[in-house]
């Protein structure tokens, strides 16, 4: 059975697509099986996996409408492979957007993506699923067929209070729609150890939070970000960056933290 997370944060541009493919590229080179899917309509996910999200035959939309199942829809990089980091990819793009609107009259409409996953589970050690920053009916189907959600932050003043509201939103996906669902952890990104506030927020984060905060942290690297436009993640795009030792190092930690994850 493959452990599926999806990555969130209702908040944009926090490195949950960063997060995504980088922790599905080091899984990969762990010699993990991994399926990353793509939530956003804005593709960066698919992009940023090396697949052209204007030439999609089809997508992550396809299956959520139940015109296609995932093993039709997933799709390699061969950039990836050339990178001996390959994973599967469920693409999206603009299309998305609509699924939203289009899903109101189906029945089970939360639990689509849920469905369609029994189907390949036994394909993947790890299925990754990087959320849109709200909570729509799209992040619903992620956080309805997950084990847990990885949260990528960053250690900043306000931080702490978007976290309050999606620990809220998660405890009431896990009363009405999940009961497995909860926080793997909290992963502590674009890291600038030179800046106080950053350290201040860092200590408050593991004070109050413990071992959900995960050992590794990422740090800014601005090879992370060049990454996504050549279409791979940073650690494909150069594995001697600190960012990519970064994402391979929490690969390992979450490979680590599994048997305890029950
Ligand atoms: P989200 O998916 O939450 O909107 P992204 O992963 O797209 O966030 O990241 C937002 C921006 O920050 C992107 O331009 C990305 O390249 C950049 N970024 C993410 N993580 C890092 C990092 N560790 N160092 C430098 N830039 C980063
Ligand atoms: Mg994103």
């Amino acid at each position: 059975m493959a452990k599926i997370f999806c990555i969130a944060n209702q908040k944009g541009g926090v490195g949950k697509t960063t997060t995504t493919v980088n922790l599905a590229a080091g899984l990969a080179q762990l010699g993990q099986r991994v399926l990353m899917i793509d939530l956003d309509p804005q593709g960066n996910a698919t992009m940023g996996s090396g697949v052209d999200k204007r030439s999609l035959a089809l997508s992550v939309y396809d299956v959520l409408l139940e015109s296609a199942s995932i093993a039709e829809a997933r799709t390699r990089s061969g950039k990836l492979v050339a990178a001996g980091c390959s994973y599967d990819i469920l693409g999206a793009n603009r299309e998305l957007a609509g699924a939203e609107v289009e899903m109101v009259e189906l029945e089970r409409r939360e639990r689509r993506l849920k469905t369609a996953l029994a189907e390949v589970d036994q394909d993947y050690d790890f299925v990754l699923i990087d959320c849109p920053p709200s909570l729509s009916m799209l992040t619903l189907n992620g956080l309805c067929c997950a084990d847990g959600v990885v949260v990528p932050m960053q250690c900043e003043y306000f931080a702490l209070e978007g976290l309050t509201d999606l620990v809220n939103t998660i405890k009431q996906v896990k009363a009405n729609l999940n009961d497995d669902l909860r926080i793997i952890g909290l992963l502590r990104v674009m890291f600038d150890p030179r800046i106080t506030l950053q350290q201040q927020v860092s200590e408050q984060l593991t004070s109050h939070f413990g071992d959900k905060v995960f050992d590794t942290v990422i740090p800014r690297n601005v090879r992370l970000a060049e990454a996504p436009s050549y279409g791979l993640p940073g650690v494909a795009f150069d594995p001697a960056s600190k960012g990519a030792q970064a994402f391979v190092a929490f690969a390992r930690e979450m490979l680590r933290r599994l048997p305890k994850m029950g």
